[in-house]
């Protein structure tokens, strides 16, 4: 058992490529993009998915380009201040942006593993030797495995499991982030402005050379094509038309925006993430939405234990693929616990409920309770125990 297929070049993807080839696997990795995909906003690391970025030795390539963020300021429409929220309770131990992320991530496995990048797969057929898999560009292939890490909308997940709408469930939010200039002049530091069920926000990034715009909004189901970028912006502009504080300007430079990015805040649940000798890691299999702050650690985590697992059963996936199941369970349900409990805090819809929020974060403000925030955080960030798979066998050729 030794050739393996992993659709999509993200986080789950590179993550899972470098353990898998350093375990003496064959693989593959095909990425719709002509590239692996920048952009995106800040994720920050603590407790499992640190451990695994040790493991994987790429915590100095991380640590030079962190972002070093320090407190976060709520204000109200005229940019008055209402609370401060200290660093230590959002940034966990290590803060990269998503894109660096990615791209150290891909070092790892450019040049070593194959990448076929421009191509989907389009079919997936088992059998007793192995999945045939036909490309949009390249030649059928046969592989032992298929590991769909290709996201919320996993292609690989539709072609073996089934319609996106009996596995993904929205949250009533939207969400969009960009890259734009840091008008504000902040300097590693934040300022999001709420009004009822909507958050706007600006951060600075690269040493304050530039700055993300994010944006979440509450809203019954939207229909709108995924590759329609133009209507995605709309939709946007639509759900925060009239608000205050920076919101106008940041809209308007949203048209310029290099690395637009707009989805549903939705969850991945599925009853089993793995079926034959096709697998799904991170959001493609339990995705638990950007409001649990948890999403790319539970990716680096799940990429961790799928090779750890398959490497510790000499590549058979009978053996690899319900071990890995069983031990990631608990901890991707307690990732998407955290995102439906931080919605009411981030987003609260309701008037009464963005004032007893900000009267929280006031008393947080003079209270101590930083520290507090960054334990319980914690508590989910190592509500697994990482197996040592070092010993594991390596897969022979
Ligand atoms: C460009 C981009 C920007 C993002 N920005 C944010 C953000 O600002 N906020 C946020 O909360 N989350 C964002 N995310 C999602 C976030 O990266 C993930 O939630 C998390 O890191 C889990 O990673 P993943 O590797 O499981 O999935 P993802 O990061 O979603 O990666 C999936 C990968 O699969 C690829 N792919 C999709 N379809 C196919 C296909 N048919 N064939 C081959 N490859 C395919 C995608 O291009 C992508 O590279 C972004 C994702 C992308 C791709």
């Amino acid at each position: 058992m030794r050739r393996i297929l992993i659709s999509g070049a993200s986080v789950a993807g590179p993550a899972l490529a470098h353990w898998l080839h350093r375990y003496g696997f064959e693989v593959t990795v095909v990425e719709r993009a002509p590239a692996p995909r920048g952009g995106g906003y800040a994720v920050d690391f603590r407790g499992a998915s640190l451990e695994v970025l040790r493991r994987m030795g790429v915590l100095d390539e991380l640590r030079a380009v962190e972002t070093g963020m320090g407190e976060t300021r709520y204000v109200d429409a005229a940019g008055r201040r209402i609370a401060s929220m200290p660093a230590v309770a959002f940034s966990g131990e290590l803060e990269v942006l998503r894109g660096d992320l990615v791209e150290v991530l891909h070092r790892r496995t450019a040049g070593v593993v194959e990448h076929l990048f421009g191509d989907s797969v389009t079919g997936l057929t088992e059998d007793a030797d192995g999945v045939r898999v036909t490309f949009e560009n390249a030649a059928p292939r046969t592989f032992d495995l298929v590991v769909g890490a290709d996201g919320l909308h996993s292609n690989v997940r539709g072609l073996v499991f089934g319609p996106e709408r009996e596995h993904v469930h929205e949250l009533g939010f939207y969400a969009s982030v960009f890259t734009t200039a840091n008008h504000l002049g902040l300097d590693r530091t934040g300022v999001f402005h709420n009004s009822p069920g909507r958050i706007a926000g600006l951060y600075s990034a690269r040493h304050n050379t530039e700055a993300k715009a994010v944006f979440y909004f509450a809203a019954d189901p939207l229909t709108y094509d995924r590759g329609d970028v133009a209507r995605q912006r709309e939709l946007v502009a639509e759900a925060f038309a009239g608000q205050g504080w920076e919101v106008p300007r940041l809209l308007a430079a949203m048209a310029d925006a290099p690395d637009f990015y707009f989805d549903s805040v939705s969850q991945v649940r599925m009853a089993s993430s793995t079926r034959g000798r096709v697998a799904l890691v991170g959001d493609a299999g339990y995705c638990a939405s950007p409001l649990s702050g948890m999403g790319t650690s539970l990716a680096l985590v799940g990429a961790y234990v799928l090779e750890g697992e398959l490497a510790a059963a000499g590549g058979d996936h009978r053996v690899a693929f319900p071990e890995y199941e069983r031990r990631l369970r608990d901890f991707a349900l307690r990732c998407r616990r955290q995102a439906v409990d931080s919605a009411r805090w981030f987003v609260p819809r309701t008037r009464a409920g963005l004032w007893l929020r900000d009267l929280n974060y006031r008393m947080m403000t003079v209270l101590p309770t930083g520290g507090l925030v960054a334990r319980m955080a914690l508590k989910v960030a190592n509500a697994i125990t990482l197996e040592d798979y070092r010993g594991a066998a390596v897969v022979q050729p």
